[in-house]
């Protein structure tokens, strides 16, 4: 037997049902006419959002980093929840534009962008992170051409890295953002060139559930951002200070301490050193806000035995929810959350394998997990499936095509 990861505290049951944002699950996949599902909350990412502005200084702005999940209706919620949101491509500045984010709240980072995402970034009006001089170099030369004053800032490859960091993006070697030693140099251009300059993005790392690793890396991002700005001569008018909170997807995961990192943050704020001190300050967080509120439902199309152990088959898997398969990013495979969605009361009674449709043994949802009796027909509900689900995911593998969507 294998543990599952924790179920999101904020999911209930009626009549023994699992019910999502106050409806039964069966009665959403009613509505949206077939498994599988993504169903992602309201209610959850207010609650989330609200508990993050509670404990983080005023000052800190909380941006949307949209590749967590990009669902428009999902991002038009946002929209009023959050203070900016973070892009990386043109594609996603479309969809940004028609849920109706200003182009002014919206900053563009991403280590290749084309020169026709650039145009359209700066003809938008949208902030770029600077990922290399070449980048720079290409974006000024645009701005001339279409007589616009782009909006610049530099993304930083930090000398540091988040610990305990699920994805390591700082310290050493990396395709992301300009190295901290050429930074200053690059900065006294941009700006001498005439951009409107807009600051530094400092990004080290993503999915840490240890409030001092986060802590430290923030304490660093401020030294860093401070100590670029002096040796560059040159103001901060923006910093964005990565995100990296994570959430807890397995066995013995615990929730983040977010209290300790805004008490930590607002200790940091009230003794800036003097070029930080007309900054404005943000976070750029993905996961974190959207990835309990998902859920994948998927239903059981067959119950067989191999060997003396039970397969439950269902008709989603990887091409979907390729981070739960354990293919997105991980080293050893460990079981998402997941429950038999009309028995979530239930003890479990069985030790059973739970794995996608695909002609594949890498397309396996839970592992040896201890759950309550299930059959064919009933469905089966994967939790934090609500960043780096649906649009992460190879849905076009074996023909099988994009789950339907939901926000409720
Ligand atoms: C992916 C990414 C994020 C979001 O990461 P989460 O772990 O989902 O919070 C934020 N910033 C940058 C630069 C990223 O590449």
């Amino acid at each position: 037997m294998k543990a599952l990861g924790p179920i999101p505290p904020e999911f209930s049951a009626i009549d023994g049902e699992l019910a999502i944002g106050g409806r039964r699950a069966s009665a959403l996949v009613k509505e949206a006419g077939d498994t599988p599902l993504f169903v992602y909350s309201r209610e959850i990412i207010e609650h989330q959002i609200a508990g993050l502005r509670k404990v983080m200084p005023e000052r800190l702005n909380i941006h949307y980093a949209m590749k967590a999940n990009p669902y428009g209706p999902l991002l038009e919620f946002l929209a009023d929840l959050v203070d900016g949101l973070d892009i990386a491509s043109s594609g996603e500045l479309e969809q940004a534009r028609e849920a109706g984010y200003l182009p002014r709240e919206i900053s563009f980072a991403g280590p290749g962008k084309r020169d026709r995402e650039l145009w359209a970034a700066i003809r938008a009006g949208v902030t770029l992170n600077i990922e290399s001089e070449n980048e720079a170099q290409r974006a000024l030369q645009m701005g001339k051409e279409l007589g616009v004053i782009p909006r610049m800032a530099i993304r930083v490859n930090p000398t540091f890295e988040l610990r305990g960091s699920g994805m390591k993006m700082g310290g050493g070697a990396k395709p992301f953002g300009v190295d901290a030693d050429r930074v200053p140099d690059l900065a006294r251009r941009i700006v001498d060139a005439g951009a409107n300059w807009r600051g530094f993005h400092i990004y080290s790392g993503s999915q840490a559930l240890d409030a001092e690793a986060l802590i430290e890396a923030q304490g660093h991002v401020l030294d860093l951002a401070a100590q670029l700005a002096r040796d560059a001569g040159v103001e901060v008018p923006h910093l964005n200070m990565g995100g990296g909170f994570g959430i807890p997807y397995f066995d013995k995961d615990r929730p983040l301490d977010i209290t300790a990192i805004g008490a930590a943050l607002a200790q940091r704020f009230a003794a800036l050193p003097e070029v930080l001190e007309k900054t404005k300050f943000a976070i750029e967080l993905g996961r974190y806000l959207v990835g309990e509120a998902g859920v994948y439902l998927t239903r059981i199309v067959d119950r067989k035995e191999s060997h003396g152990t039970t397969y439950l088959i269902t008709d989603g898997g990887l091409h979907h929810q390729l981070a739960a398969s354990g293919n997105f990013g991980t080293v050893v495979r460990r079981n998402y959350p997941a429950a038999i969605v009309t028995r979530f009361d239930d003890e479990p009674e069985e030790v059973v394998n739970v794995v996608g449709c695909l002609c594949t043994p890498l397309d396996r949802l839970a592992d040896a997990a201890h759950l309550p009796r299930a059959e064919v027909g009933d469905l089966v509900a994967i939790f934090c499936a609500g960043a780096y689900g649906a649009s992460a995911s190879p849905a076009t593998f074996l023909g099988q095509g994009a789950a339907r969507e939901m926000l409720v």
